[in-house]
């Protein structure tokens, strides 16, 4: 599938539409979700152009789980998470709503998950939550 220039993420990557940051270098770009399936939920981004898992090279994933990881790290201590669902939805068929690869961090447990993309959230609170993540890099 084609790289769709004006999905959501690609308006977030080019700084069109905001997005409340946790942390961001060259590679990759890591934010709150603003329908999240639980307190906490942040999504990381390669910057690279690239639909699903499949369509990102390895070096570029690899340095994007290395960014997963550490932003795992900072929810964990940051919100005292005891634990960490990691999603990646690749494909319309899967659930997959926004055409940029991305992996969901959610501190919650698998049985205890909120609906897919469906409630937002109060954007005073997530800006809190992201404060708190971002102190504990
Ligand atoms: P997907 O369904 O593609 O795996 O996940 C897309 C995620 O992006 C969903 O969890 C949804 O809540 C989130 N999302 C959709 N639009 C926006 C947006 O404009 N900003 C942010 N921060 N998250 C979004």
């Amino acid at each position: 599938m084609a790289y769709d220039q004006n999905n959501i993420f690609a308006k977030i990557l080019r700084q069109e539409i905001p997005c409340i940051t946790v942390y961001e270098d060259e590679y990759t770009l890591a934010f709150m979700d603003i329908m999240p399936q639980a307190t906490g939920h942040t999504l990381v981004i390669p910057k690279y152009q690239a639909v699903t898992l499949l369509d990102l090279p390895a070096s570029e994933l690899t340095y994007t789980m290395h960014t997963v990881q550490k932003v795992v790290h900072a929810i964990e201590k940051g919100l005292n998470a005891k634990g960490i669902v990691l999603m990646q939805l690749s494909g319309e068929s899967a659930g997959q709503t926004v055409p940029h690869v991305h992996f969901h961090l959610i501190p919650s447990s698998v049985h205890d998950l909120k609906e897919h993309a469906s409630n937002m959230a109060d954007q005073t609170e997530l800006k809190l939550l992201a404060e708190k993540i971002k102190a504990a890099f």
